[in-house]
């Protein structure tokens, strides 16, 4: 049997070996949010997980337990919170539960973690209570934490063509991307079996899109919950998005901890 470096699979002498040799650990942060009738909405947990996975296996790495719920989702973001099925936190949540469980890691002896941010919302929340879990630990001896977030660009921009490739010309940016070209294409890749191949269909970018209102207007997302043209999404594209983002966070690895 292959050893396996998911936390939950692992027995507590195997972790306590594996944070004693100072092996990386992936902790990621994810949303419970809608993404159109194509895709669960468990997107934001599902697709860091895999890429954590991906990615931990080519630095012997371990991979942390997800936490699934994040900050709540906005109009511009992700559609906002009337959507059934997005379920979101208020902010003091999102950073009491990060700093609980990275306050944990470090005490068990973790001193080299990956912080995998998914969700846009949940970007200041999630650094709030990572600093916290980290200034309550007295900086403790070699700890280092790297947070990426909502990485979608990480790897993937910097990889010649790719975005041309993704995009075409009119790349709308990357909030407007939600449940569109490039989560479509990743969950191709990776989770073939959760996509609703029929329902897939092309979206239009949120209103207002500039500025915040609140109460958030009920009519300002697209109806399907698409932001943009994920008819353009294909499982070729899905492999390169993966394969870019997992070299990516990679190249982070080896420059942060020289792994
Ligand atoms: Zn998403
Ligand atoms: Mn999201």
């Amino acid at each position: 049997m292959q050893p396996t470096i998911l936390w939950m699979e692992m027995t507590w002498p195997e972790l306590k070996q594996a944070a004693a040799d100072r092996r990386i650990l992936f902790f990621v942060v994810g949303s419970v949010e809608q993404h159109g009738p194509h895709l669960p909405t468990g997107v934001d947990a599902f697709l860091p997980m895999a890429i954590a996975e991906r990615a931990a296996r080519r630095v012997n790495g371990v991979v942390a337990p997800c936490a699934s719920y994040g900050y709540k989702s906005l109009l511009r973001a992700g559609g906002g919170p009337h959507f059934p099925g997005s379920i979101g936190l208020r902010g003091a949540t999102v950073i009491a539960m990060v700093a609980d469980i990275m306050s944990q890691l470090i005490q068990q002896g973790w001193r080299r973690i990956v912080v995998l941010d998914w969700h846009l919302e949940n970007v200041p929340f999630v650094f709030e209570g990572v600093d916290e879990a980290v200034r309550g630990s007295g900086c403790a001896e070699e700890l280092k934490v790297v947070k990426i977030d909502n990485p979608n660009g990480l790897g993937v921009s910097t990889q010649p063509g790719l975005m041309a490739d993704l995009f075409g010309e009119d790349f709308p940016g990357w909030a407007v991307e939600h449940a569109s070209i490039w989560e479509t294409s990743a969950m191709l890749a990776a989770f073939p079996e959760l996509v609703r191949e029929d329902r897939i269909e092309d979206g239009t970018p949120p209103q207002p899109f500039d500025y915040d209102v609140l109460p958030s207007p009920k009519d300002g997302a697209p109806a399907s919950g698409i932001f943009w043209k994920a008819t353009r999404a294909s499982r070729e594209k899905g492999e390169r998005i993966l394969s870019a983002v997992v070299d990516g966070i990679v190249a982070v690895i080896e420059k942060e901890f020289g792994a």
